[in-house]
């Protein structure tokens, strides 16, 4: 198995949360994190199933104020599945004494495989096979199978099968504090071979059934049992038992299905879930199907890397996570992309700006998922519009982190477990979410060349956030410049000045480049559309020639701030901070990633210093390539030279802490053609983050879906140069030394492309079927591919 299994010899419950989160299931409508089946929430383990796009709302009282929450709701647990041999206990881990213990994922199949023998106080020996799948082609179906065999012993055994709608919203030590129970019962009943269970979130009303139909089998032979069931407080149960004979083994087989309120199709929720149970097929057929469904989806997401084994099972495990997140699943649902996947209960569910980092691996492989992602932008505009009449601007003001109905639902308030202190918590002010959300409405279209979307959806987003920008910008007659106040950038380490009573940062350069480069593409649209789609466009939104002046009037002038001969000030007085004493913190501290937490418990602030949680100014060379750096530094006439790139690395490089998951990834890529042994350095370390939880307790609280997501991108697109320009497909492929070779499958403009890359050859081979040829070009050198031709370039 090799790349595709992420294994583990042994239970161990301090790490036991951590694997629960990288072994979680899903198919982009829910996601069971991989909790053992007869766990219920500990210091141990979580069990946590999240059904995407199902938030409630809750109110706290902190610090004698009441705060409103939303979170990705916990819905109930579908797991429960336990036994006790004659005279025993229930099935405990911490209470027996365990002969085996190995867990396994298998990557292909979506199959999450336990394996244990255990003893118990008479010497009785046991094992335990357990195989489990959350469906990929049926959405609302999962299965737990559980294989139980007397190796030493005869007698009787008890099982118990459940659904536990008990379950509150408990996985963040953070948020303990925080009233945690959104649902509340609703119905419960049972008959014959099935249970089911119906809650209804607080708030939000949202109804969640789930049905479990459980089956004993005796030599592959279904097995009459005479069942017992019990119904108390949103937790309903069926007991069963069963005599085995010395050296025999039963098989369980529980099939649940899961279905809201909130779905399509349906009459009503209950109805279909307990519908569908009754309907299900066997545990063995359901999973030959599920394994289909997932070897179609692996067809679309090959990456792969000779050279580094290693590397390549994780990036293996980036794609298996995000592909349980969003998935065609999610295509016909209402939802963003979660920071934390549906893995974990951290940032309770929201959407930030990491969809960002996410688009792109959609973009070329799965092009219908990103569409239906920025739908859901879409669905919020006239929010996001109301977002910014309320704070005094025009057009549309997108949250910074996101939920249902679009709402800002940032915490006002944050808990620092160094201190156990409440402190505000500024965040929101990133307001350049909404340049990220432009530039994934750009970036889908350039990849796609959807104009449908664009014309129907995308434009309009664009130009609200534009008009947005537009009224935000102030300008300074003494510069003749236009500025941007009171945001925070990228760097949650700087949420205002030293001493400053009020949040906010003048001038950050990230944001203020980045509103240019979204005003160059509002400008350019309205010359690409169809003339049709441009006059509805402006009638729509009353966009007059006026208004369009002064946006190119901003183009051209905004403020960049500068200091210290060509390094872009990260914001304005950024030169006036004190330097950072890395060497004593490092000493005294170790692990200084989360440095914001450790100078707060000191009594001091990261605001104070030249130092970052992650890439601020360097975002820009992620996201833009030199020479449209160049393009736009010169529309504003300013000084920018190659070397501005290279000499402004290696200065916030030295300043930067990696408190964030994305940070890493960012530097590696712009390092990747300039230092190639950091970047790769820091790639592996990147790849990292979550399979060894280099943040230290965090992934166990969700996976990081962002650097997941950028880890597969560096790959996709910085190592091959992907670039899509002037209706061109450029390649520009620099491979580390560590890898000899790179093998991946892209879909643009609707061709099915396959790219090989050695260290001397470049080979693209399209499929059988496809579009009119399109261009690719390569150094100096561009030609065209036709639906099942080659190409190939000696590389330089
Ligand atoms: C990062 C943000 C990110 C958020 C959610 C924070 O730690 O600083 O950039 O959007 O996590 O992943």
């Amino acid at each position: 198995m090799g790349i595709w299994s992420l294994k583990y010899e042994g239970f161990n419950r301090n790490k036991e949360r951590l694997r629960e989160a990288l072994c979680t299931l899903g198919n982009g409508y829910f996601a069971t994190r991989g909790a053992a089946p007869e766990s219920e929430a500990s210091d141990t383990h979580y069990p946590g199933t999240y059904v995407a796009g199902c938030f409630n709302r809750l109110k706290s009282k902190v610090s004698g104020q009441i705060f409103e929450n939303e979170s990705m709701v916990n819905v109930p647990n579908w797991l429960p599945l336990t036994f006790r041999l004659k005279g025993g206990k229930w099935f405990d881990l911490a209470k027996i004494k365990l002969i085996d213990y190995r867990q396994e994922l298998d990557l292909r199949k979506g199959v999450l495989t336990r394996f244990l023998r255990f003893k118990d106080k008479w010497g009785r020996r046991t094992r335990v096979i357990q195989r489990r799948f959350v469906h990929m082609e049926n959405p609302h179906l999962a299965g737990l199978e559980t294989k139980l065999k007397a190796e030493n012993w005869s007698g009787c055994i008890d099982i118990k099968s459940g659904l536990d709608g008990r379950v509150t919203n408990s996985g963040v030590d953070r948020y303990r504090n925080l009233n945690n129970k959104h649902l509340e019962s609703v119905q419960s009943s049972a008959e014959e071979e099935v249970i089911y269970l119906q809650v209804q979130t607080n708030q939000s009303h949202i109804r969640i059934s789930e049905a479990a139909r459980t089956r004993l089998f005796r030599s592959g032979e279904l097995v009459e049992v005479k069942r017992h069931v019990a119904d108390k407080s949103g937790f309903i149960t069926q007991k069963f038992s069963v005599d085995l004979r010395h050296g025999e083994e039963v098989t369980i087989e529980k099939i649940v299905s899961l279905f809201t309120s909130k779905d399509t199709a349906i009459s009503e929720s209950g109805l279909e879930a307990r519908n569908e149970v009754l309907r299900a097929e066997s545990f063995e057929r359901l999973l030959e199907r599920h394994v289909l469904n997932w070897k179609h989806i692996w067809r679309s997401c090959r990456i792969s890397l000779k050279g580094s084994a290693r590397s390549q099972m994780i990036l293996l495990l980036h794609v298996f996570h995000l592909l349980q997140t969003a998935s065609p699943n999610s295509i016909d649902l209402d939802v963003g992309v979660p920071a934390r996947g549906l893995h974990g209960e951290a940032y309770r569910g929201h959407y930030f700006w990491d969809e960002l980092f996410v688009f792109p691996f959609f973009n070329i492989r799965f092009p219908d998922i990103s569409r239906a992602l920025l739908m859901y932008r879409y669905r919020r505009l006239s929010q996001a519009r109301w977002e910014a009449k309320r704070a005094g601007f025009r057009g549309a003001s997108y949250p910074w982190q996101s939920g249902s109905n679009g709402r800002e639902e940032t915490q006002k308030l944050h808990l620092n477990p160094r201190s156990g202190r409440w402190t505000p918590d500024y965040s929101h002010l990133q307001r350049h979410v909404n340049v990220a959300i432009a530039y994934s409405v750009w970036k889908y279209y350039q990849a796609t060349g959807d104009l449908a979307f664009l014309s129907n959806f995308g434009a309009e987003i664009i130009l609200e956030i534009v008009r947005y920008w537009v009224s935000k910008v102030k300008y300074n007659p003494t510069l003749d410049r236009f500025e941007i106040t009171r945001v925070m950038g990228p760097d949650e380490y700087h949420d205002g000045y030293p001493d400053s009573k009020s949040p906010g940062l003048n001038n950050n350069s990230y944001t203020n480049l980045m509103v240019v480069w979204t005003l160059c593409r509002a400008l350019d649209l309205l010359e690409l559309l169809p003339e049709e789609s441009r006059q509805v466009l402006k009638e729509k939104l009353n966009l007059k020639h006026e208004e369009l002046e002064k946006w190119l009037d901003i183009s051209r002038k905004m403020l960049i701030v500068f200091h210290d001969d060509g390094i872009i000030s990260q914001f304005e007085g950024y030169e006036r901070l004190k330097e950072f004493d890395w060497d004593k913190y490092l000493k005294k501290y170790g692990d200084i990633q989360r440095l914001d937490r450790i100078l707060k418990a000191e009594g001091d602030s990261t605001n104070n210093y030249k130092l970052s949680k992650q890439a601020d100014v360097l975002m820009l060379f992620y996201l833009l390539s030199a020479e449209e750096l160049r393009q736009l530094f010169g529309r504003l006439s300013y000084h920018f030279e190659y070397d501005t790139i290279p000499k402004n690395i290696k200065y916030y490089l030295a300043r930067t802490s990696h408190g964030s998951t994305l940070s890493r990834l960012v530097h590696s890529w712009i390092l990747s053609r300039s230092h190639r042994e950091k970047s790769w350095k820091l790639f592996k370390e990147a790849l990292e983050s979550d399979i060894s939880d280099i943040q230290g307790g965090t992934t166990s609280e969700g996976i990081h879906l962002g650097a997941m997501a950028g880890t597969l991108d560096l790959i996709q697109r910085c190592y091959t140069g992907i670039e899509t320009r002037d209706n061109i497909l450029w390649l520009d492929p620099v491979l580390p030394k560590e890898l000899r070779q790179l093998l991946l499958d892209i879909c643009y403009r609707g061709h099915c492309l396959q790219i090989h890359i050695s260290k001397n050859n470049l080979v693209i081979i399209a499929h059988k079927h496809g579009p009119p040829p399109i261009k690719i070009g390569y150094g100096k050198k561009v030609v065209e591919i036709g639906p099942g031709e080659t190409v190939e370039f000696e590389l330089l």
